[in-house]
């Protein structure tokens, strides 16, 4: 199993005392919103969790959850706390950044409806509170290539993905439009897979940490 050496070398140290069950350790940016749930579920899967409020919190972390919520109240915050650059920082380093619903919107390189600033970590165009009315806030199941079958998606007051760019996989749909994408080590769902029983979409995030971590790894060989 890989895990992080305490001086900070990437590299497999079995043994950290201080690592999660399978040793992979996900920083979770605890603004407001749903941090508490995605936590939850991580735990529930044997990983180590840490809430993210600063720059130092994220340092150490393999991965990082950009959770739903306020996708604007989350920018102001990150952009204020030097965690704006510190997360670019991050995902060019390779580790592994998903966003969840605001947390999509913050990794989208263009948000429209209104347009607002964003992380530029995922080459596609978000629309905030898309979906109208109708799907405002409710569960519907879509095609996904995570699971056999449909999976269960919690929406509220999602975005629309309406454009991804060249090298974005699409691994769920729902009418037609991408619910969740991933290019190399960023992956984004507009809806909440951290709500619902279904541990597909956090096994995957947590198989793409460990993938980083391995190629990390190998490019310090
Ligand atoms: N509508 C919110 C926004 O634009 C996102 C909603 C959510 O994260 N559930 O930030």
């Amino acid at each position: 199993m890989l895990r992080q050496c305490n001086d900070g070398h990437r590299a497999p140290c079995p043994g950290s005392a201080d690592d999660g069950e399978n040793g992979v350790k996900i920083g979770i940016l605890a603004v407001q919103g749903d941090f508490a749930a995605h936590a939850a579920m991580l735990a529930g899967l044997g990983a180590q969790t840490a809430e993210v409020r600063t720059v130092a919190d994220l340092e150490g972390c393999d991965g990082l959850i950009l959770p739903g919520g306020e996708s604007t109240t989350q920018l102001q915050f990150l952009q204020e706390e030097g965690l704006f650059q510190a997360v670019k920082k991050f995902a060019a380093e390779g580790r592994g950044v998903f966003g969840t619903c605001a947390g999509a919107i913050l990794l989208a390189t263009e948000v429209k409806n209104p347009a607002q600033a964003s992380l530029g970590l995922l080459d596609m165009s978000v629309l905030r509170n898309a979906y109208g009315r109708q799907l405002a806030s409710d569960v519907f199941f879509g095609s996904s290539k995570l699971t056999d079958s449909p999976m269960e998606m919690v929406f509220i007051r999602a975005p629309i993905i309406d454009r991804v760019g060249p090298g974005v996989e699409v691994l769920a749909e729902y009418l037609g439009k991408p619910v969740l994408v991933q290019k190399a080590n960023v992956m984004a769902a507009t809806f909440h897979p951290e709500l619902t029983e279904d541990t597909a979409v956090h096994r995957h995030f947590m198989n793409l940490i460990e993938a980083s971590l391995r190629q990390a790894v190998s490019a310090a060989r």
